[in-house]
């Protein structure tokens, strides 16, 4: 039997799929990929995560483009929110990327998440194609660490260590019997 290759893959859904309630129809188009869900989270995006994760941008597309999504991804058009979430399972990444469709929604197959919810902003040229997904097993470790503490993820696929730290956390002020 040939070796299993398990991945784990980050999807986010982005601030317009949320506002466009695509949230349902988004997670029941990804069932059919049979992978499980490691992880999720609703996250409000600042321009430090935003920036991270699309580190290569500005060099690929040029600062206007960059300056653009960045805002896309924050929130500025939609809502401050997304929804992280990580699907893992045997090829997850190409499963999952199959099922989005191309980063350009107009070339995407009209199947595709993509292809039936996305568009293209015509004032900025943006493709707003309300999901992200990784391309590469590279690329989904990176932004899975980005994402994720190792405590929130159901599978661990990724060496961790223990770490003593004296951050103040927010609590809930009267404790639940
Ligand atoms: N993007 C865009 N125009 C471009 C390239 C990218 O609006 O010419 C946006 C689009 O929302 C895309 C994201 O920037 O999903 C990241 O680009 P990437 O090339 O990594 O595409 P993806 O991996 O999301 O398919
Ligand atoms: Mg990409």
């Amino acid at each position: 039997m040939a070796e299993e290759n398990i991945q784990q893959t980050l999807v986010l859904i982005k601030p317009d799929g949320l506002v466009k309630s695509l949230t349902g129809n988004i997670l029941t188009a990804l069932s059919e990929t049979k992978l499980i869900i490691a992880g999720a989270k609703i996250v409000q995006v600042d321009r430090e995560l935003a920036e991270k994760h699309y580190n290569k941008l500005r060099e690929e597309k040029g600062d206007e483009i960059f300056e653009e999504v960045l805002k896309y991804i924050q929130g500025h058009y939609h809502t401050n929110r997304v929804l992280a979430l990580v699907y893992q399972g045997e090829n997850a990444i190409s499963k999952v990327r199959e099922i989005a469709g191309e980063t350009n929604p107009e070339k995407a197959s009209p199947i595709s998440i993509r292809g039936k919810y996305g568009r293209i902003v015509s004032s900025t040229g943006v493709f707003e194609n309300v999901v992200h997904c990784s391309d590469s097993e590279e690329n989904a470790e990176r932004e899975i660490k980005i994402w994720f503490k190792p405590d929130e993820l159901s599978n661990i696929m990724y060496p961790t260590e223990e770490k003593t730290t004296t951050k103040t956390e927010l609590s809930w002020k009267e404790e639940v019997e």
